[in-house]
């Protein structure tokens, strides 16, 4: 459910991402990296985690940030997409109607905004998580 530090792992545990990491065959430079920083125990482990969103409202409610569209922390811009979505909402809400069905309008326009964005984002991360996947 987190990020691991080094400090995290048994020392098995490390013994057995060596010998994993000596089997694949990574190409230089990274398999040297790879195995200088577990030889080091200087290194953090993240998780892979990725979905694609289909919508970002539903009736009343919208989601924003990584509770609707999770990238892979490669991206770098998880964040950057969170804080835009709840910008783009903010403006959304402010320009319409409060009346329910004027809000209901509004949510659409967010999502209208959004959804073809952070599709891209989370997309764009998995084709280059899929390069390291293991057979
Ligand atoms: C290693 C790593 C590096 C990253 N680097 C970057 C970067 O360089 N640039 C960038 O833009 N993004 C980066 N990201 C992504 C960024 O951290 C996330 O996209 C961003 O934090 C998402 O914000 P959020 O508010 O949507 O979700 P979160 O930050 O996950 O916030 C959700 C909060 O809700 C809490 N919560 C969960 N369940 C419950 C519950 N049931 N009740 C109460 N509280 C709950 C959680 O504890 C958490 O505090 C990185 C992510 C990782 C893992």
């Amino acid at each position: 459910m987190h990020s691991i530090a080094d400090s995290a792992l048994t020392e098995a545990k490390i013994a057995s991402l060596i010998e994993r990491a000596h089997a694949y065959p990574w190409p230089e430079p990274f398999q040297s990296a790879m195995l200088l920083a577990f030889e080091r125990r200087d290194f953090n482990g993240i998780l892979l985690k990725e979905y694609v969103p289909e919508g970002l409202v539903n009736g009343r409610m919208a989601l924003v940030g990584d509770a609707v569209h999770l990238a892979t922390s490669w991206t770098g811009m998880g964040f950057n997409a969170a804080s835009q979505d709840v910008l783009i909402l903010a403006e959304k809400l402010a320009a319409g109607d409060l009346a329910m069905s004027g809000v209901l309008g509004q949510l659409l326009a967010y999502e209208a905004e959004r959804l073809v964005k952070v599709r891209a984002l989370v997309q764009g991360g998995q084709r280059f998580t899929w390069e390291f996947r293991e057979e």
